[in-house]
């Protein structure tokens, strides 16, 4: 006989929030995925068909850029990107300090110099930091178009000069605009990833280079296959990093999307900030993002800052929120590059960023009532603790 065990149900989570649902988007394309994947199947094109070709070719398009090389993923790409245009040992690489690791993570792999510089208020690389970090051996600044939102690429361009490399990290902003430039057509090379989540995401991972350049096109495409021009043929020491023929299917017909669904996550943008100017027009604490002049936002993350974040956090997951924090240490401050020696202080704005920051849900799809109920939720979780009479026992 087996025994009973009482045990608590877990409270019913009343109309949960997920932070990003794909499923949408997934079946809106199905349907016209069966026709392309049908021809890789009967081909056998697995490897470099033809559809990664198309695909090159139409985002490359889309960017602005003269060219566009399928590799593996979006990490690859930046270190490819990074090969392609020589970076190496004994040069300066001027990133961000608030940025996904890979960001810091490329340049260190290739021998380089991390060198992490301070952001402004909208998380974006600090033009004038910037400037005050560039010396004779900077070679490479890396614009991170964060959260969806382009990098002053103009105002960088300016400050570090003709002879320092412009290198786009465009990861997070897949059909972003600012200053008349498109996201991965602005720099002297740009790295994208195809990750799920990403705007513009595969079925798995992905990413690209982007260039104007027909040399640095050149060596990225012969870099991600084994540094080859032809089969046994190589020139350079390469890697093995290259599209799926079967993802490059999933990127051309979910790129004819991209633009609608952008709008829906720009849309669901301004609902947002409709929602917190209401709940905390009383709260300057609470901070929603903006979409700057001469820019258009993409909306790759909506990152709110708040003060009690550790609680606020703990109530939104109570309340079935799906939330996330991007990210949680500036790349400085990471165990991974302690031995660099960089303290607390390096990039003062990006560190006190780093403990606020919250990213609410944010897919192209989400409806009113969810974000009415992510901002209720969010509305009493930092009321509900400034407010609350301390208890005295
Ligand atoms: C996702 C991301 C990457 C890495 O892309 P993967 O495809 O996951 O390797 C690099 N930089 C930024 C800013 C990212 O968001």
């Amino acid at each position: 006989m087996t025994e009973t065990v009482l045990t608590t149900p877990p409270a019913p989570q009343q109309n949960p929030v997920p932070f990003l649902d794909l499923q949408a988007q997934t079946d809106e394309i199905l349907h016209e995925l069966r026709d392309p994947w049908d021809q890789v199947l009967r081909t056998s094109g697995f490897v470099l068909g033809p559809e990664v070709d198309r695909f090159e070719r139409e985002f490359a398009v889309y960017s602005g850029a003269r060219h566009a090389v399928g590799v593996g993923n979006g990490t690859d790409a930046l270190e490819i990107a990074f090969a392609a245009v020589g970076l190496g040992q004994g040069d300066e690489v001027i990133v961000p300090a608030n940025t996904f690791f890979a960001t810091a993570e490329a340049v260190l792999r290739c021998g380089a110099t991390l060198v992490p510089a301070d952001v402004d208020d909208d998380f974006l690389l600090d033009p004038q930091d910037v400037a005050e970090r560039v010396t004779a051996r900077t070679r490479a600044v890396v614009a991170v178009h964060l959260y969806g939102q382009m990098a002053p690429v103009a105002r960088l361009r300016e400050v570090v000069g003709p002879d320092v490399l412009l290198v786009e990290d465009a990861a997070q902003s897949q059909g972003a605009s600012r200053d008349g430039f498109r996201s991965g057509g602005a720099g002297d090379v740009a790295a994208t990833s195809f990750y799920p989540g990403k705007n513009l995401g595969a079925f798995g991972d992905g990413g690209a280079v982007l260039t104007s350049a027909d040399d640095v096109a050149q060596r990225a495409r012969r870099l991600r296959n084994h540094g080859g021009i032809g089969r046994y043929e190589h020139l350079d020491v390469g890697t093995n990093s290259r599209l799926d023929t079967l993802q490059a299917a999933v990127l051309s017909v979910k790129l004819t999307r991209l633009d609608a669904w952008n709008a829906q996550r720009s849309a669901a943008a301004a609902r947002y900030g409709a929602l917190l100017a209401e709940a905390f027009g009383d709260v300057p604490e609470v901070v929603a993002p903006r979409e700057l002049p001469g820019a258009a936002h993409v909306w790759h993350l909506y990152v709110v800052r708040t003060p009690d974040r550790p609680a606020v956090s703990e109530a939104l997951a109570a309340a079935g929120i799906g939330h996330g924090i991007h990210y949680p240490a500036p790349v400085h401050l990471l165990p991974a590059t302690a031995h660099l020696g960089f303290g607390p202080g390096t990039a003062p704005r990006a560190e006190a960023h780093a403990d606020r920051i919250l990213s609410l849900p944010m897919f192209p799809g989400i409806t009113p009532a969810q974000q009415e109920r992510v901002v209720s939720t969010l509305r009493s979780a930092v009321t509900g603790r400034r407010e609350r009479p301390a208890v005295v026992v």
